[in-house]
């Protein structure tokens, strides 16, 4: 375990598709660990030879629309608070919304290093959405599809300075 990343971002856009692809069986449920809830899943990741602790807000899924936006800052925080590195993913089929605007600012507040990925990004479908996500100021995009591991080799890139 050499970095801690957190997958950040609003609900549906895949946060959990890649911890699942990082940690495969390895998923460790951390509530017992004090300041953490179970709204956060800490797992042992893994992208090629690296080996890392990865966290995602999983917690997200129940919170009603009432209490969704004070949930995800919350919850969010806490996250990148524990992490080295974020990673904050936006749906490129969707394109940038304004939940995604105020999750570009919390990061740029409070995580040293972000990496913006635009997942849901194979095929055609997806470059409008790809194109849009430079707008968020975060840098070059890494084009992703959590379901179908693509773009992994783009995340290992930016992931092993960090190793
Ligand atoms: P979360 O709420 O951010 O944790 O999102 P989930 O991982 O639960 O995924 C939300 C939905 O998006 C599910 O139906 C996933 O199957 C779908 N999804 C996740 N990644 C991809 C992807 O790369 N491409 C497409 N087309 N769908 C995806
Ligand atoms: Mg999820």
């Amino acid at each position: 375990m050499t970095f801690s990343l957190a997958i950040v971002g609003r609900p549906n856009v895949g946060k959990s598709t890649l911890f699942n692809r990082f940690v495969g069986k390895r998923l460790a449920l951390v509530d017992n660990q004090p300041g953490v809830t179970r709204d956060l899943r800490e797992g042992e990741g893994r992208l090629g030879d690296l080996r890392f602790t990865v966290i995602d807000t999983a917690g997200l899924e129940e919170a009603t629309d009432a209490s969704l936006e004070g949930r995800m800052r919350k919850l969010t925080e806490r996250a990148v608070d524990m992490a080295d590195v974020c990673l904050f993913l936006i749906d490129a089929r969707t394109g940038v919304t304004p939940t995604d605007e105020l999750f570009a600012d919390i990061l740029r507040k409070r995580c040293d290093h972000v990496i913006l990925a635009a997942n849901k990004a194979e095929g055609s479908a997806a470059d409008a959405g790809v194109i849009e996500a430079y707008s968020l100021g975060l840098g070059e995009p890494v084009r992703l599809s959590a379901e179908h591991g693509e773009g992994m080799n783009d995340i290992y890139t930016h992931l092993m300075p960090l190793a």
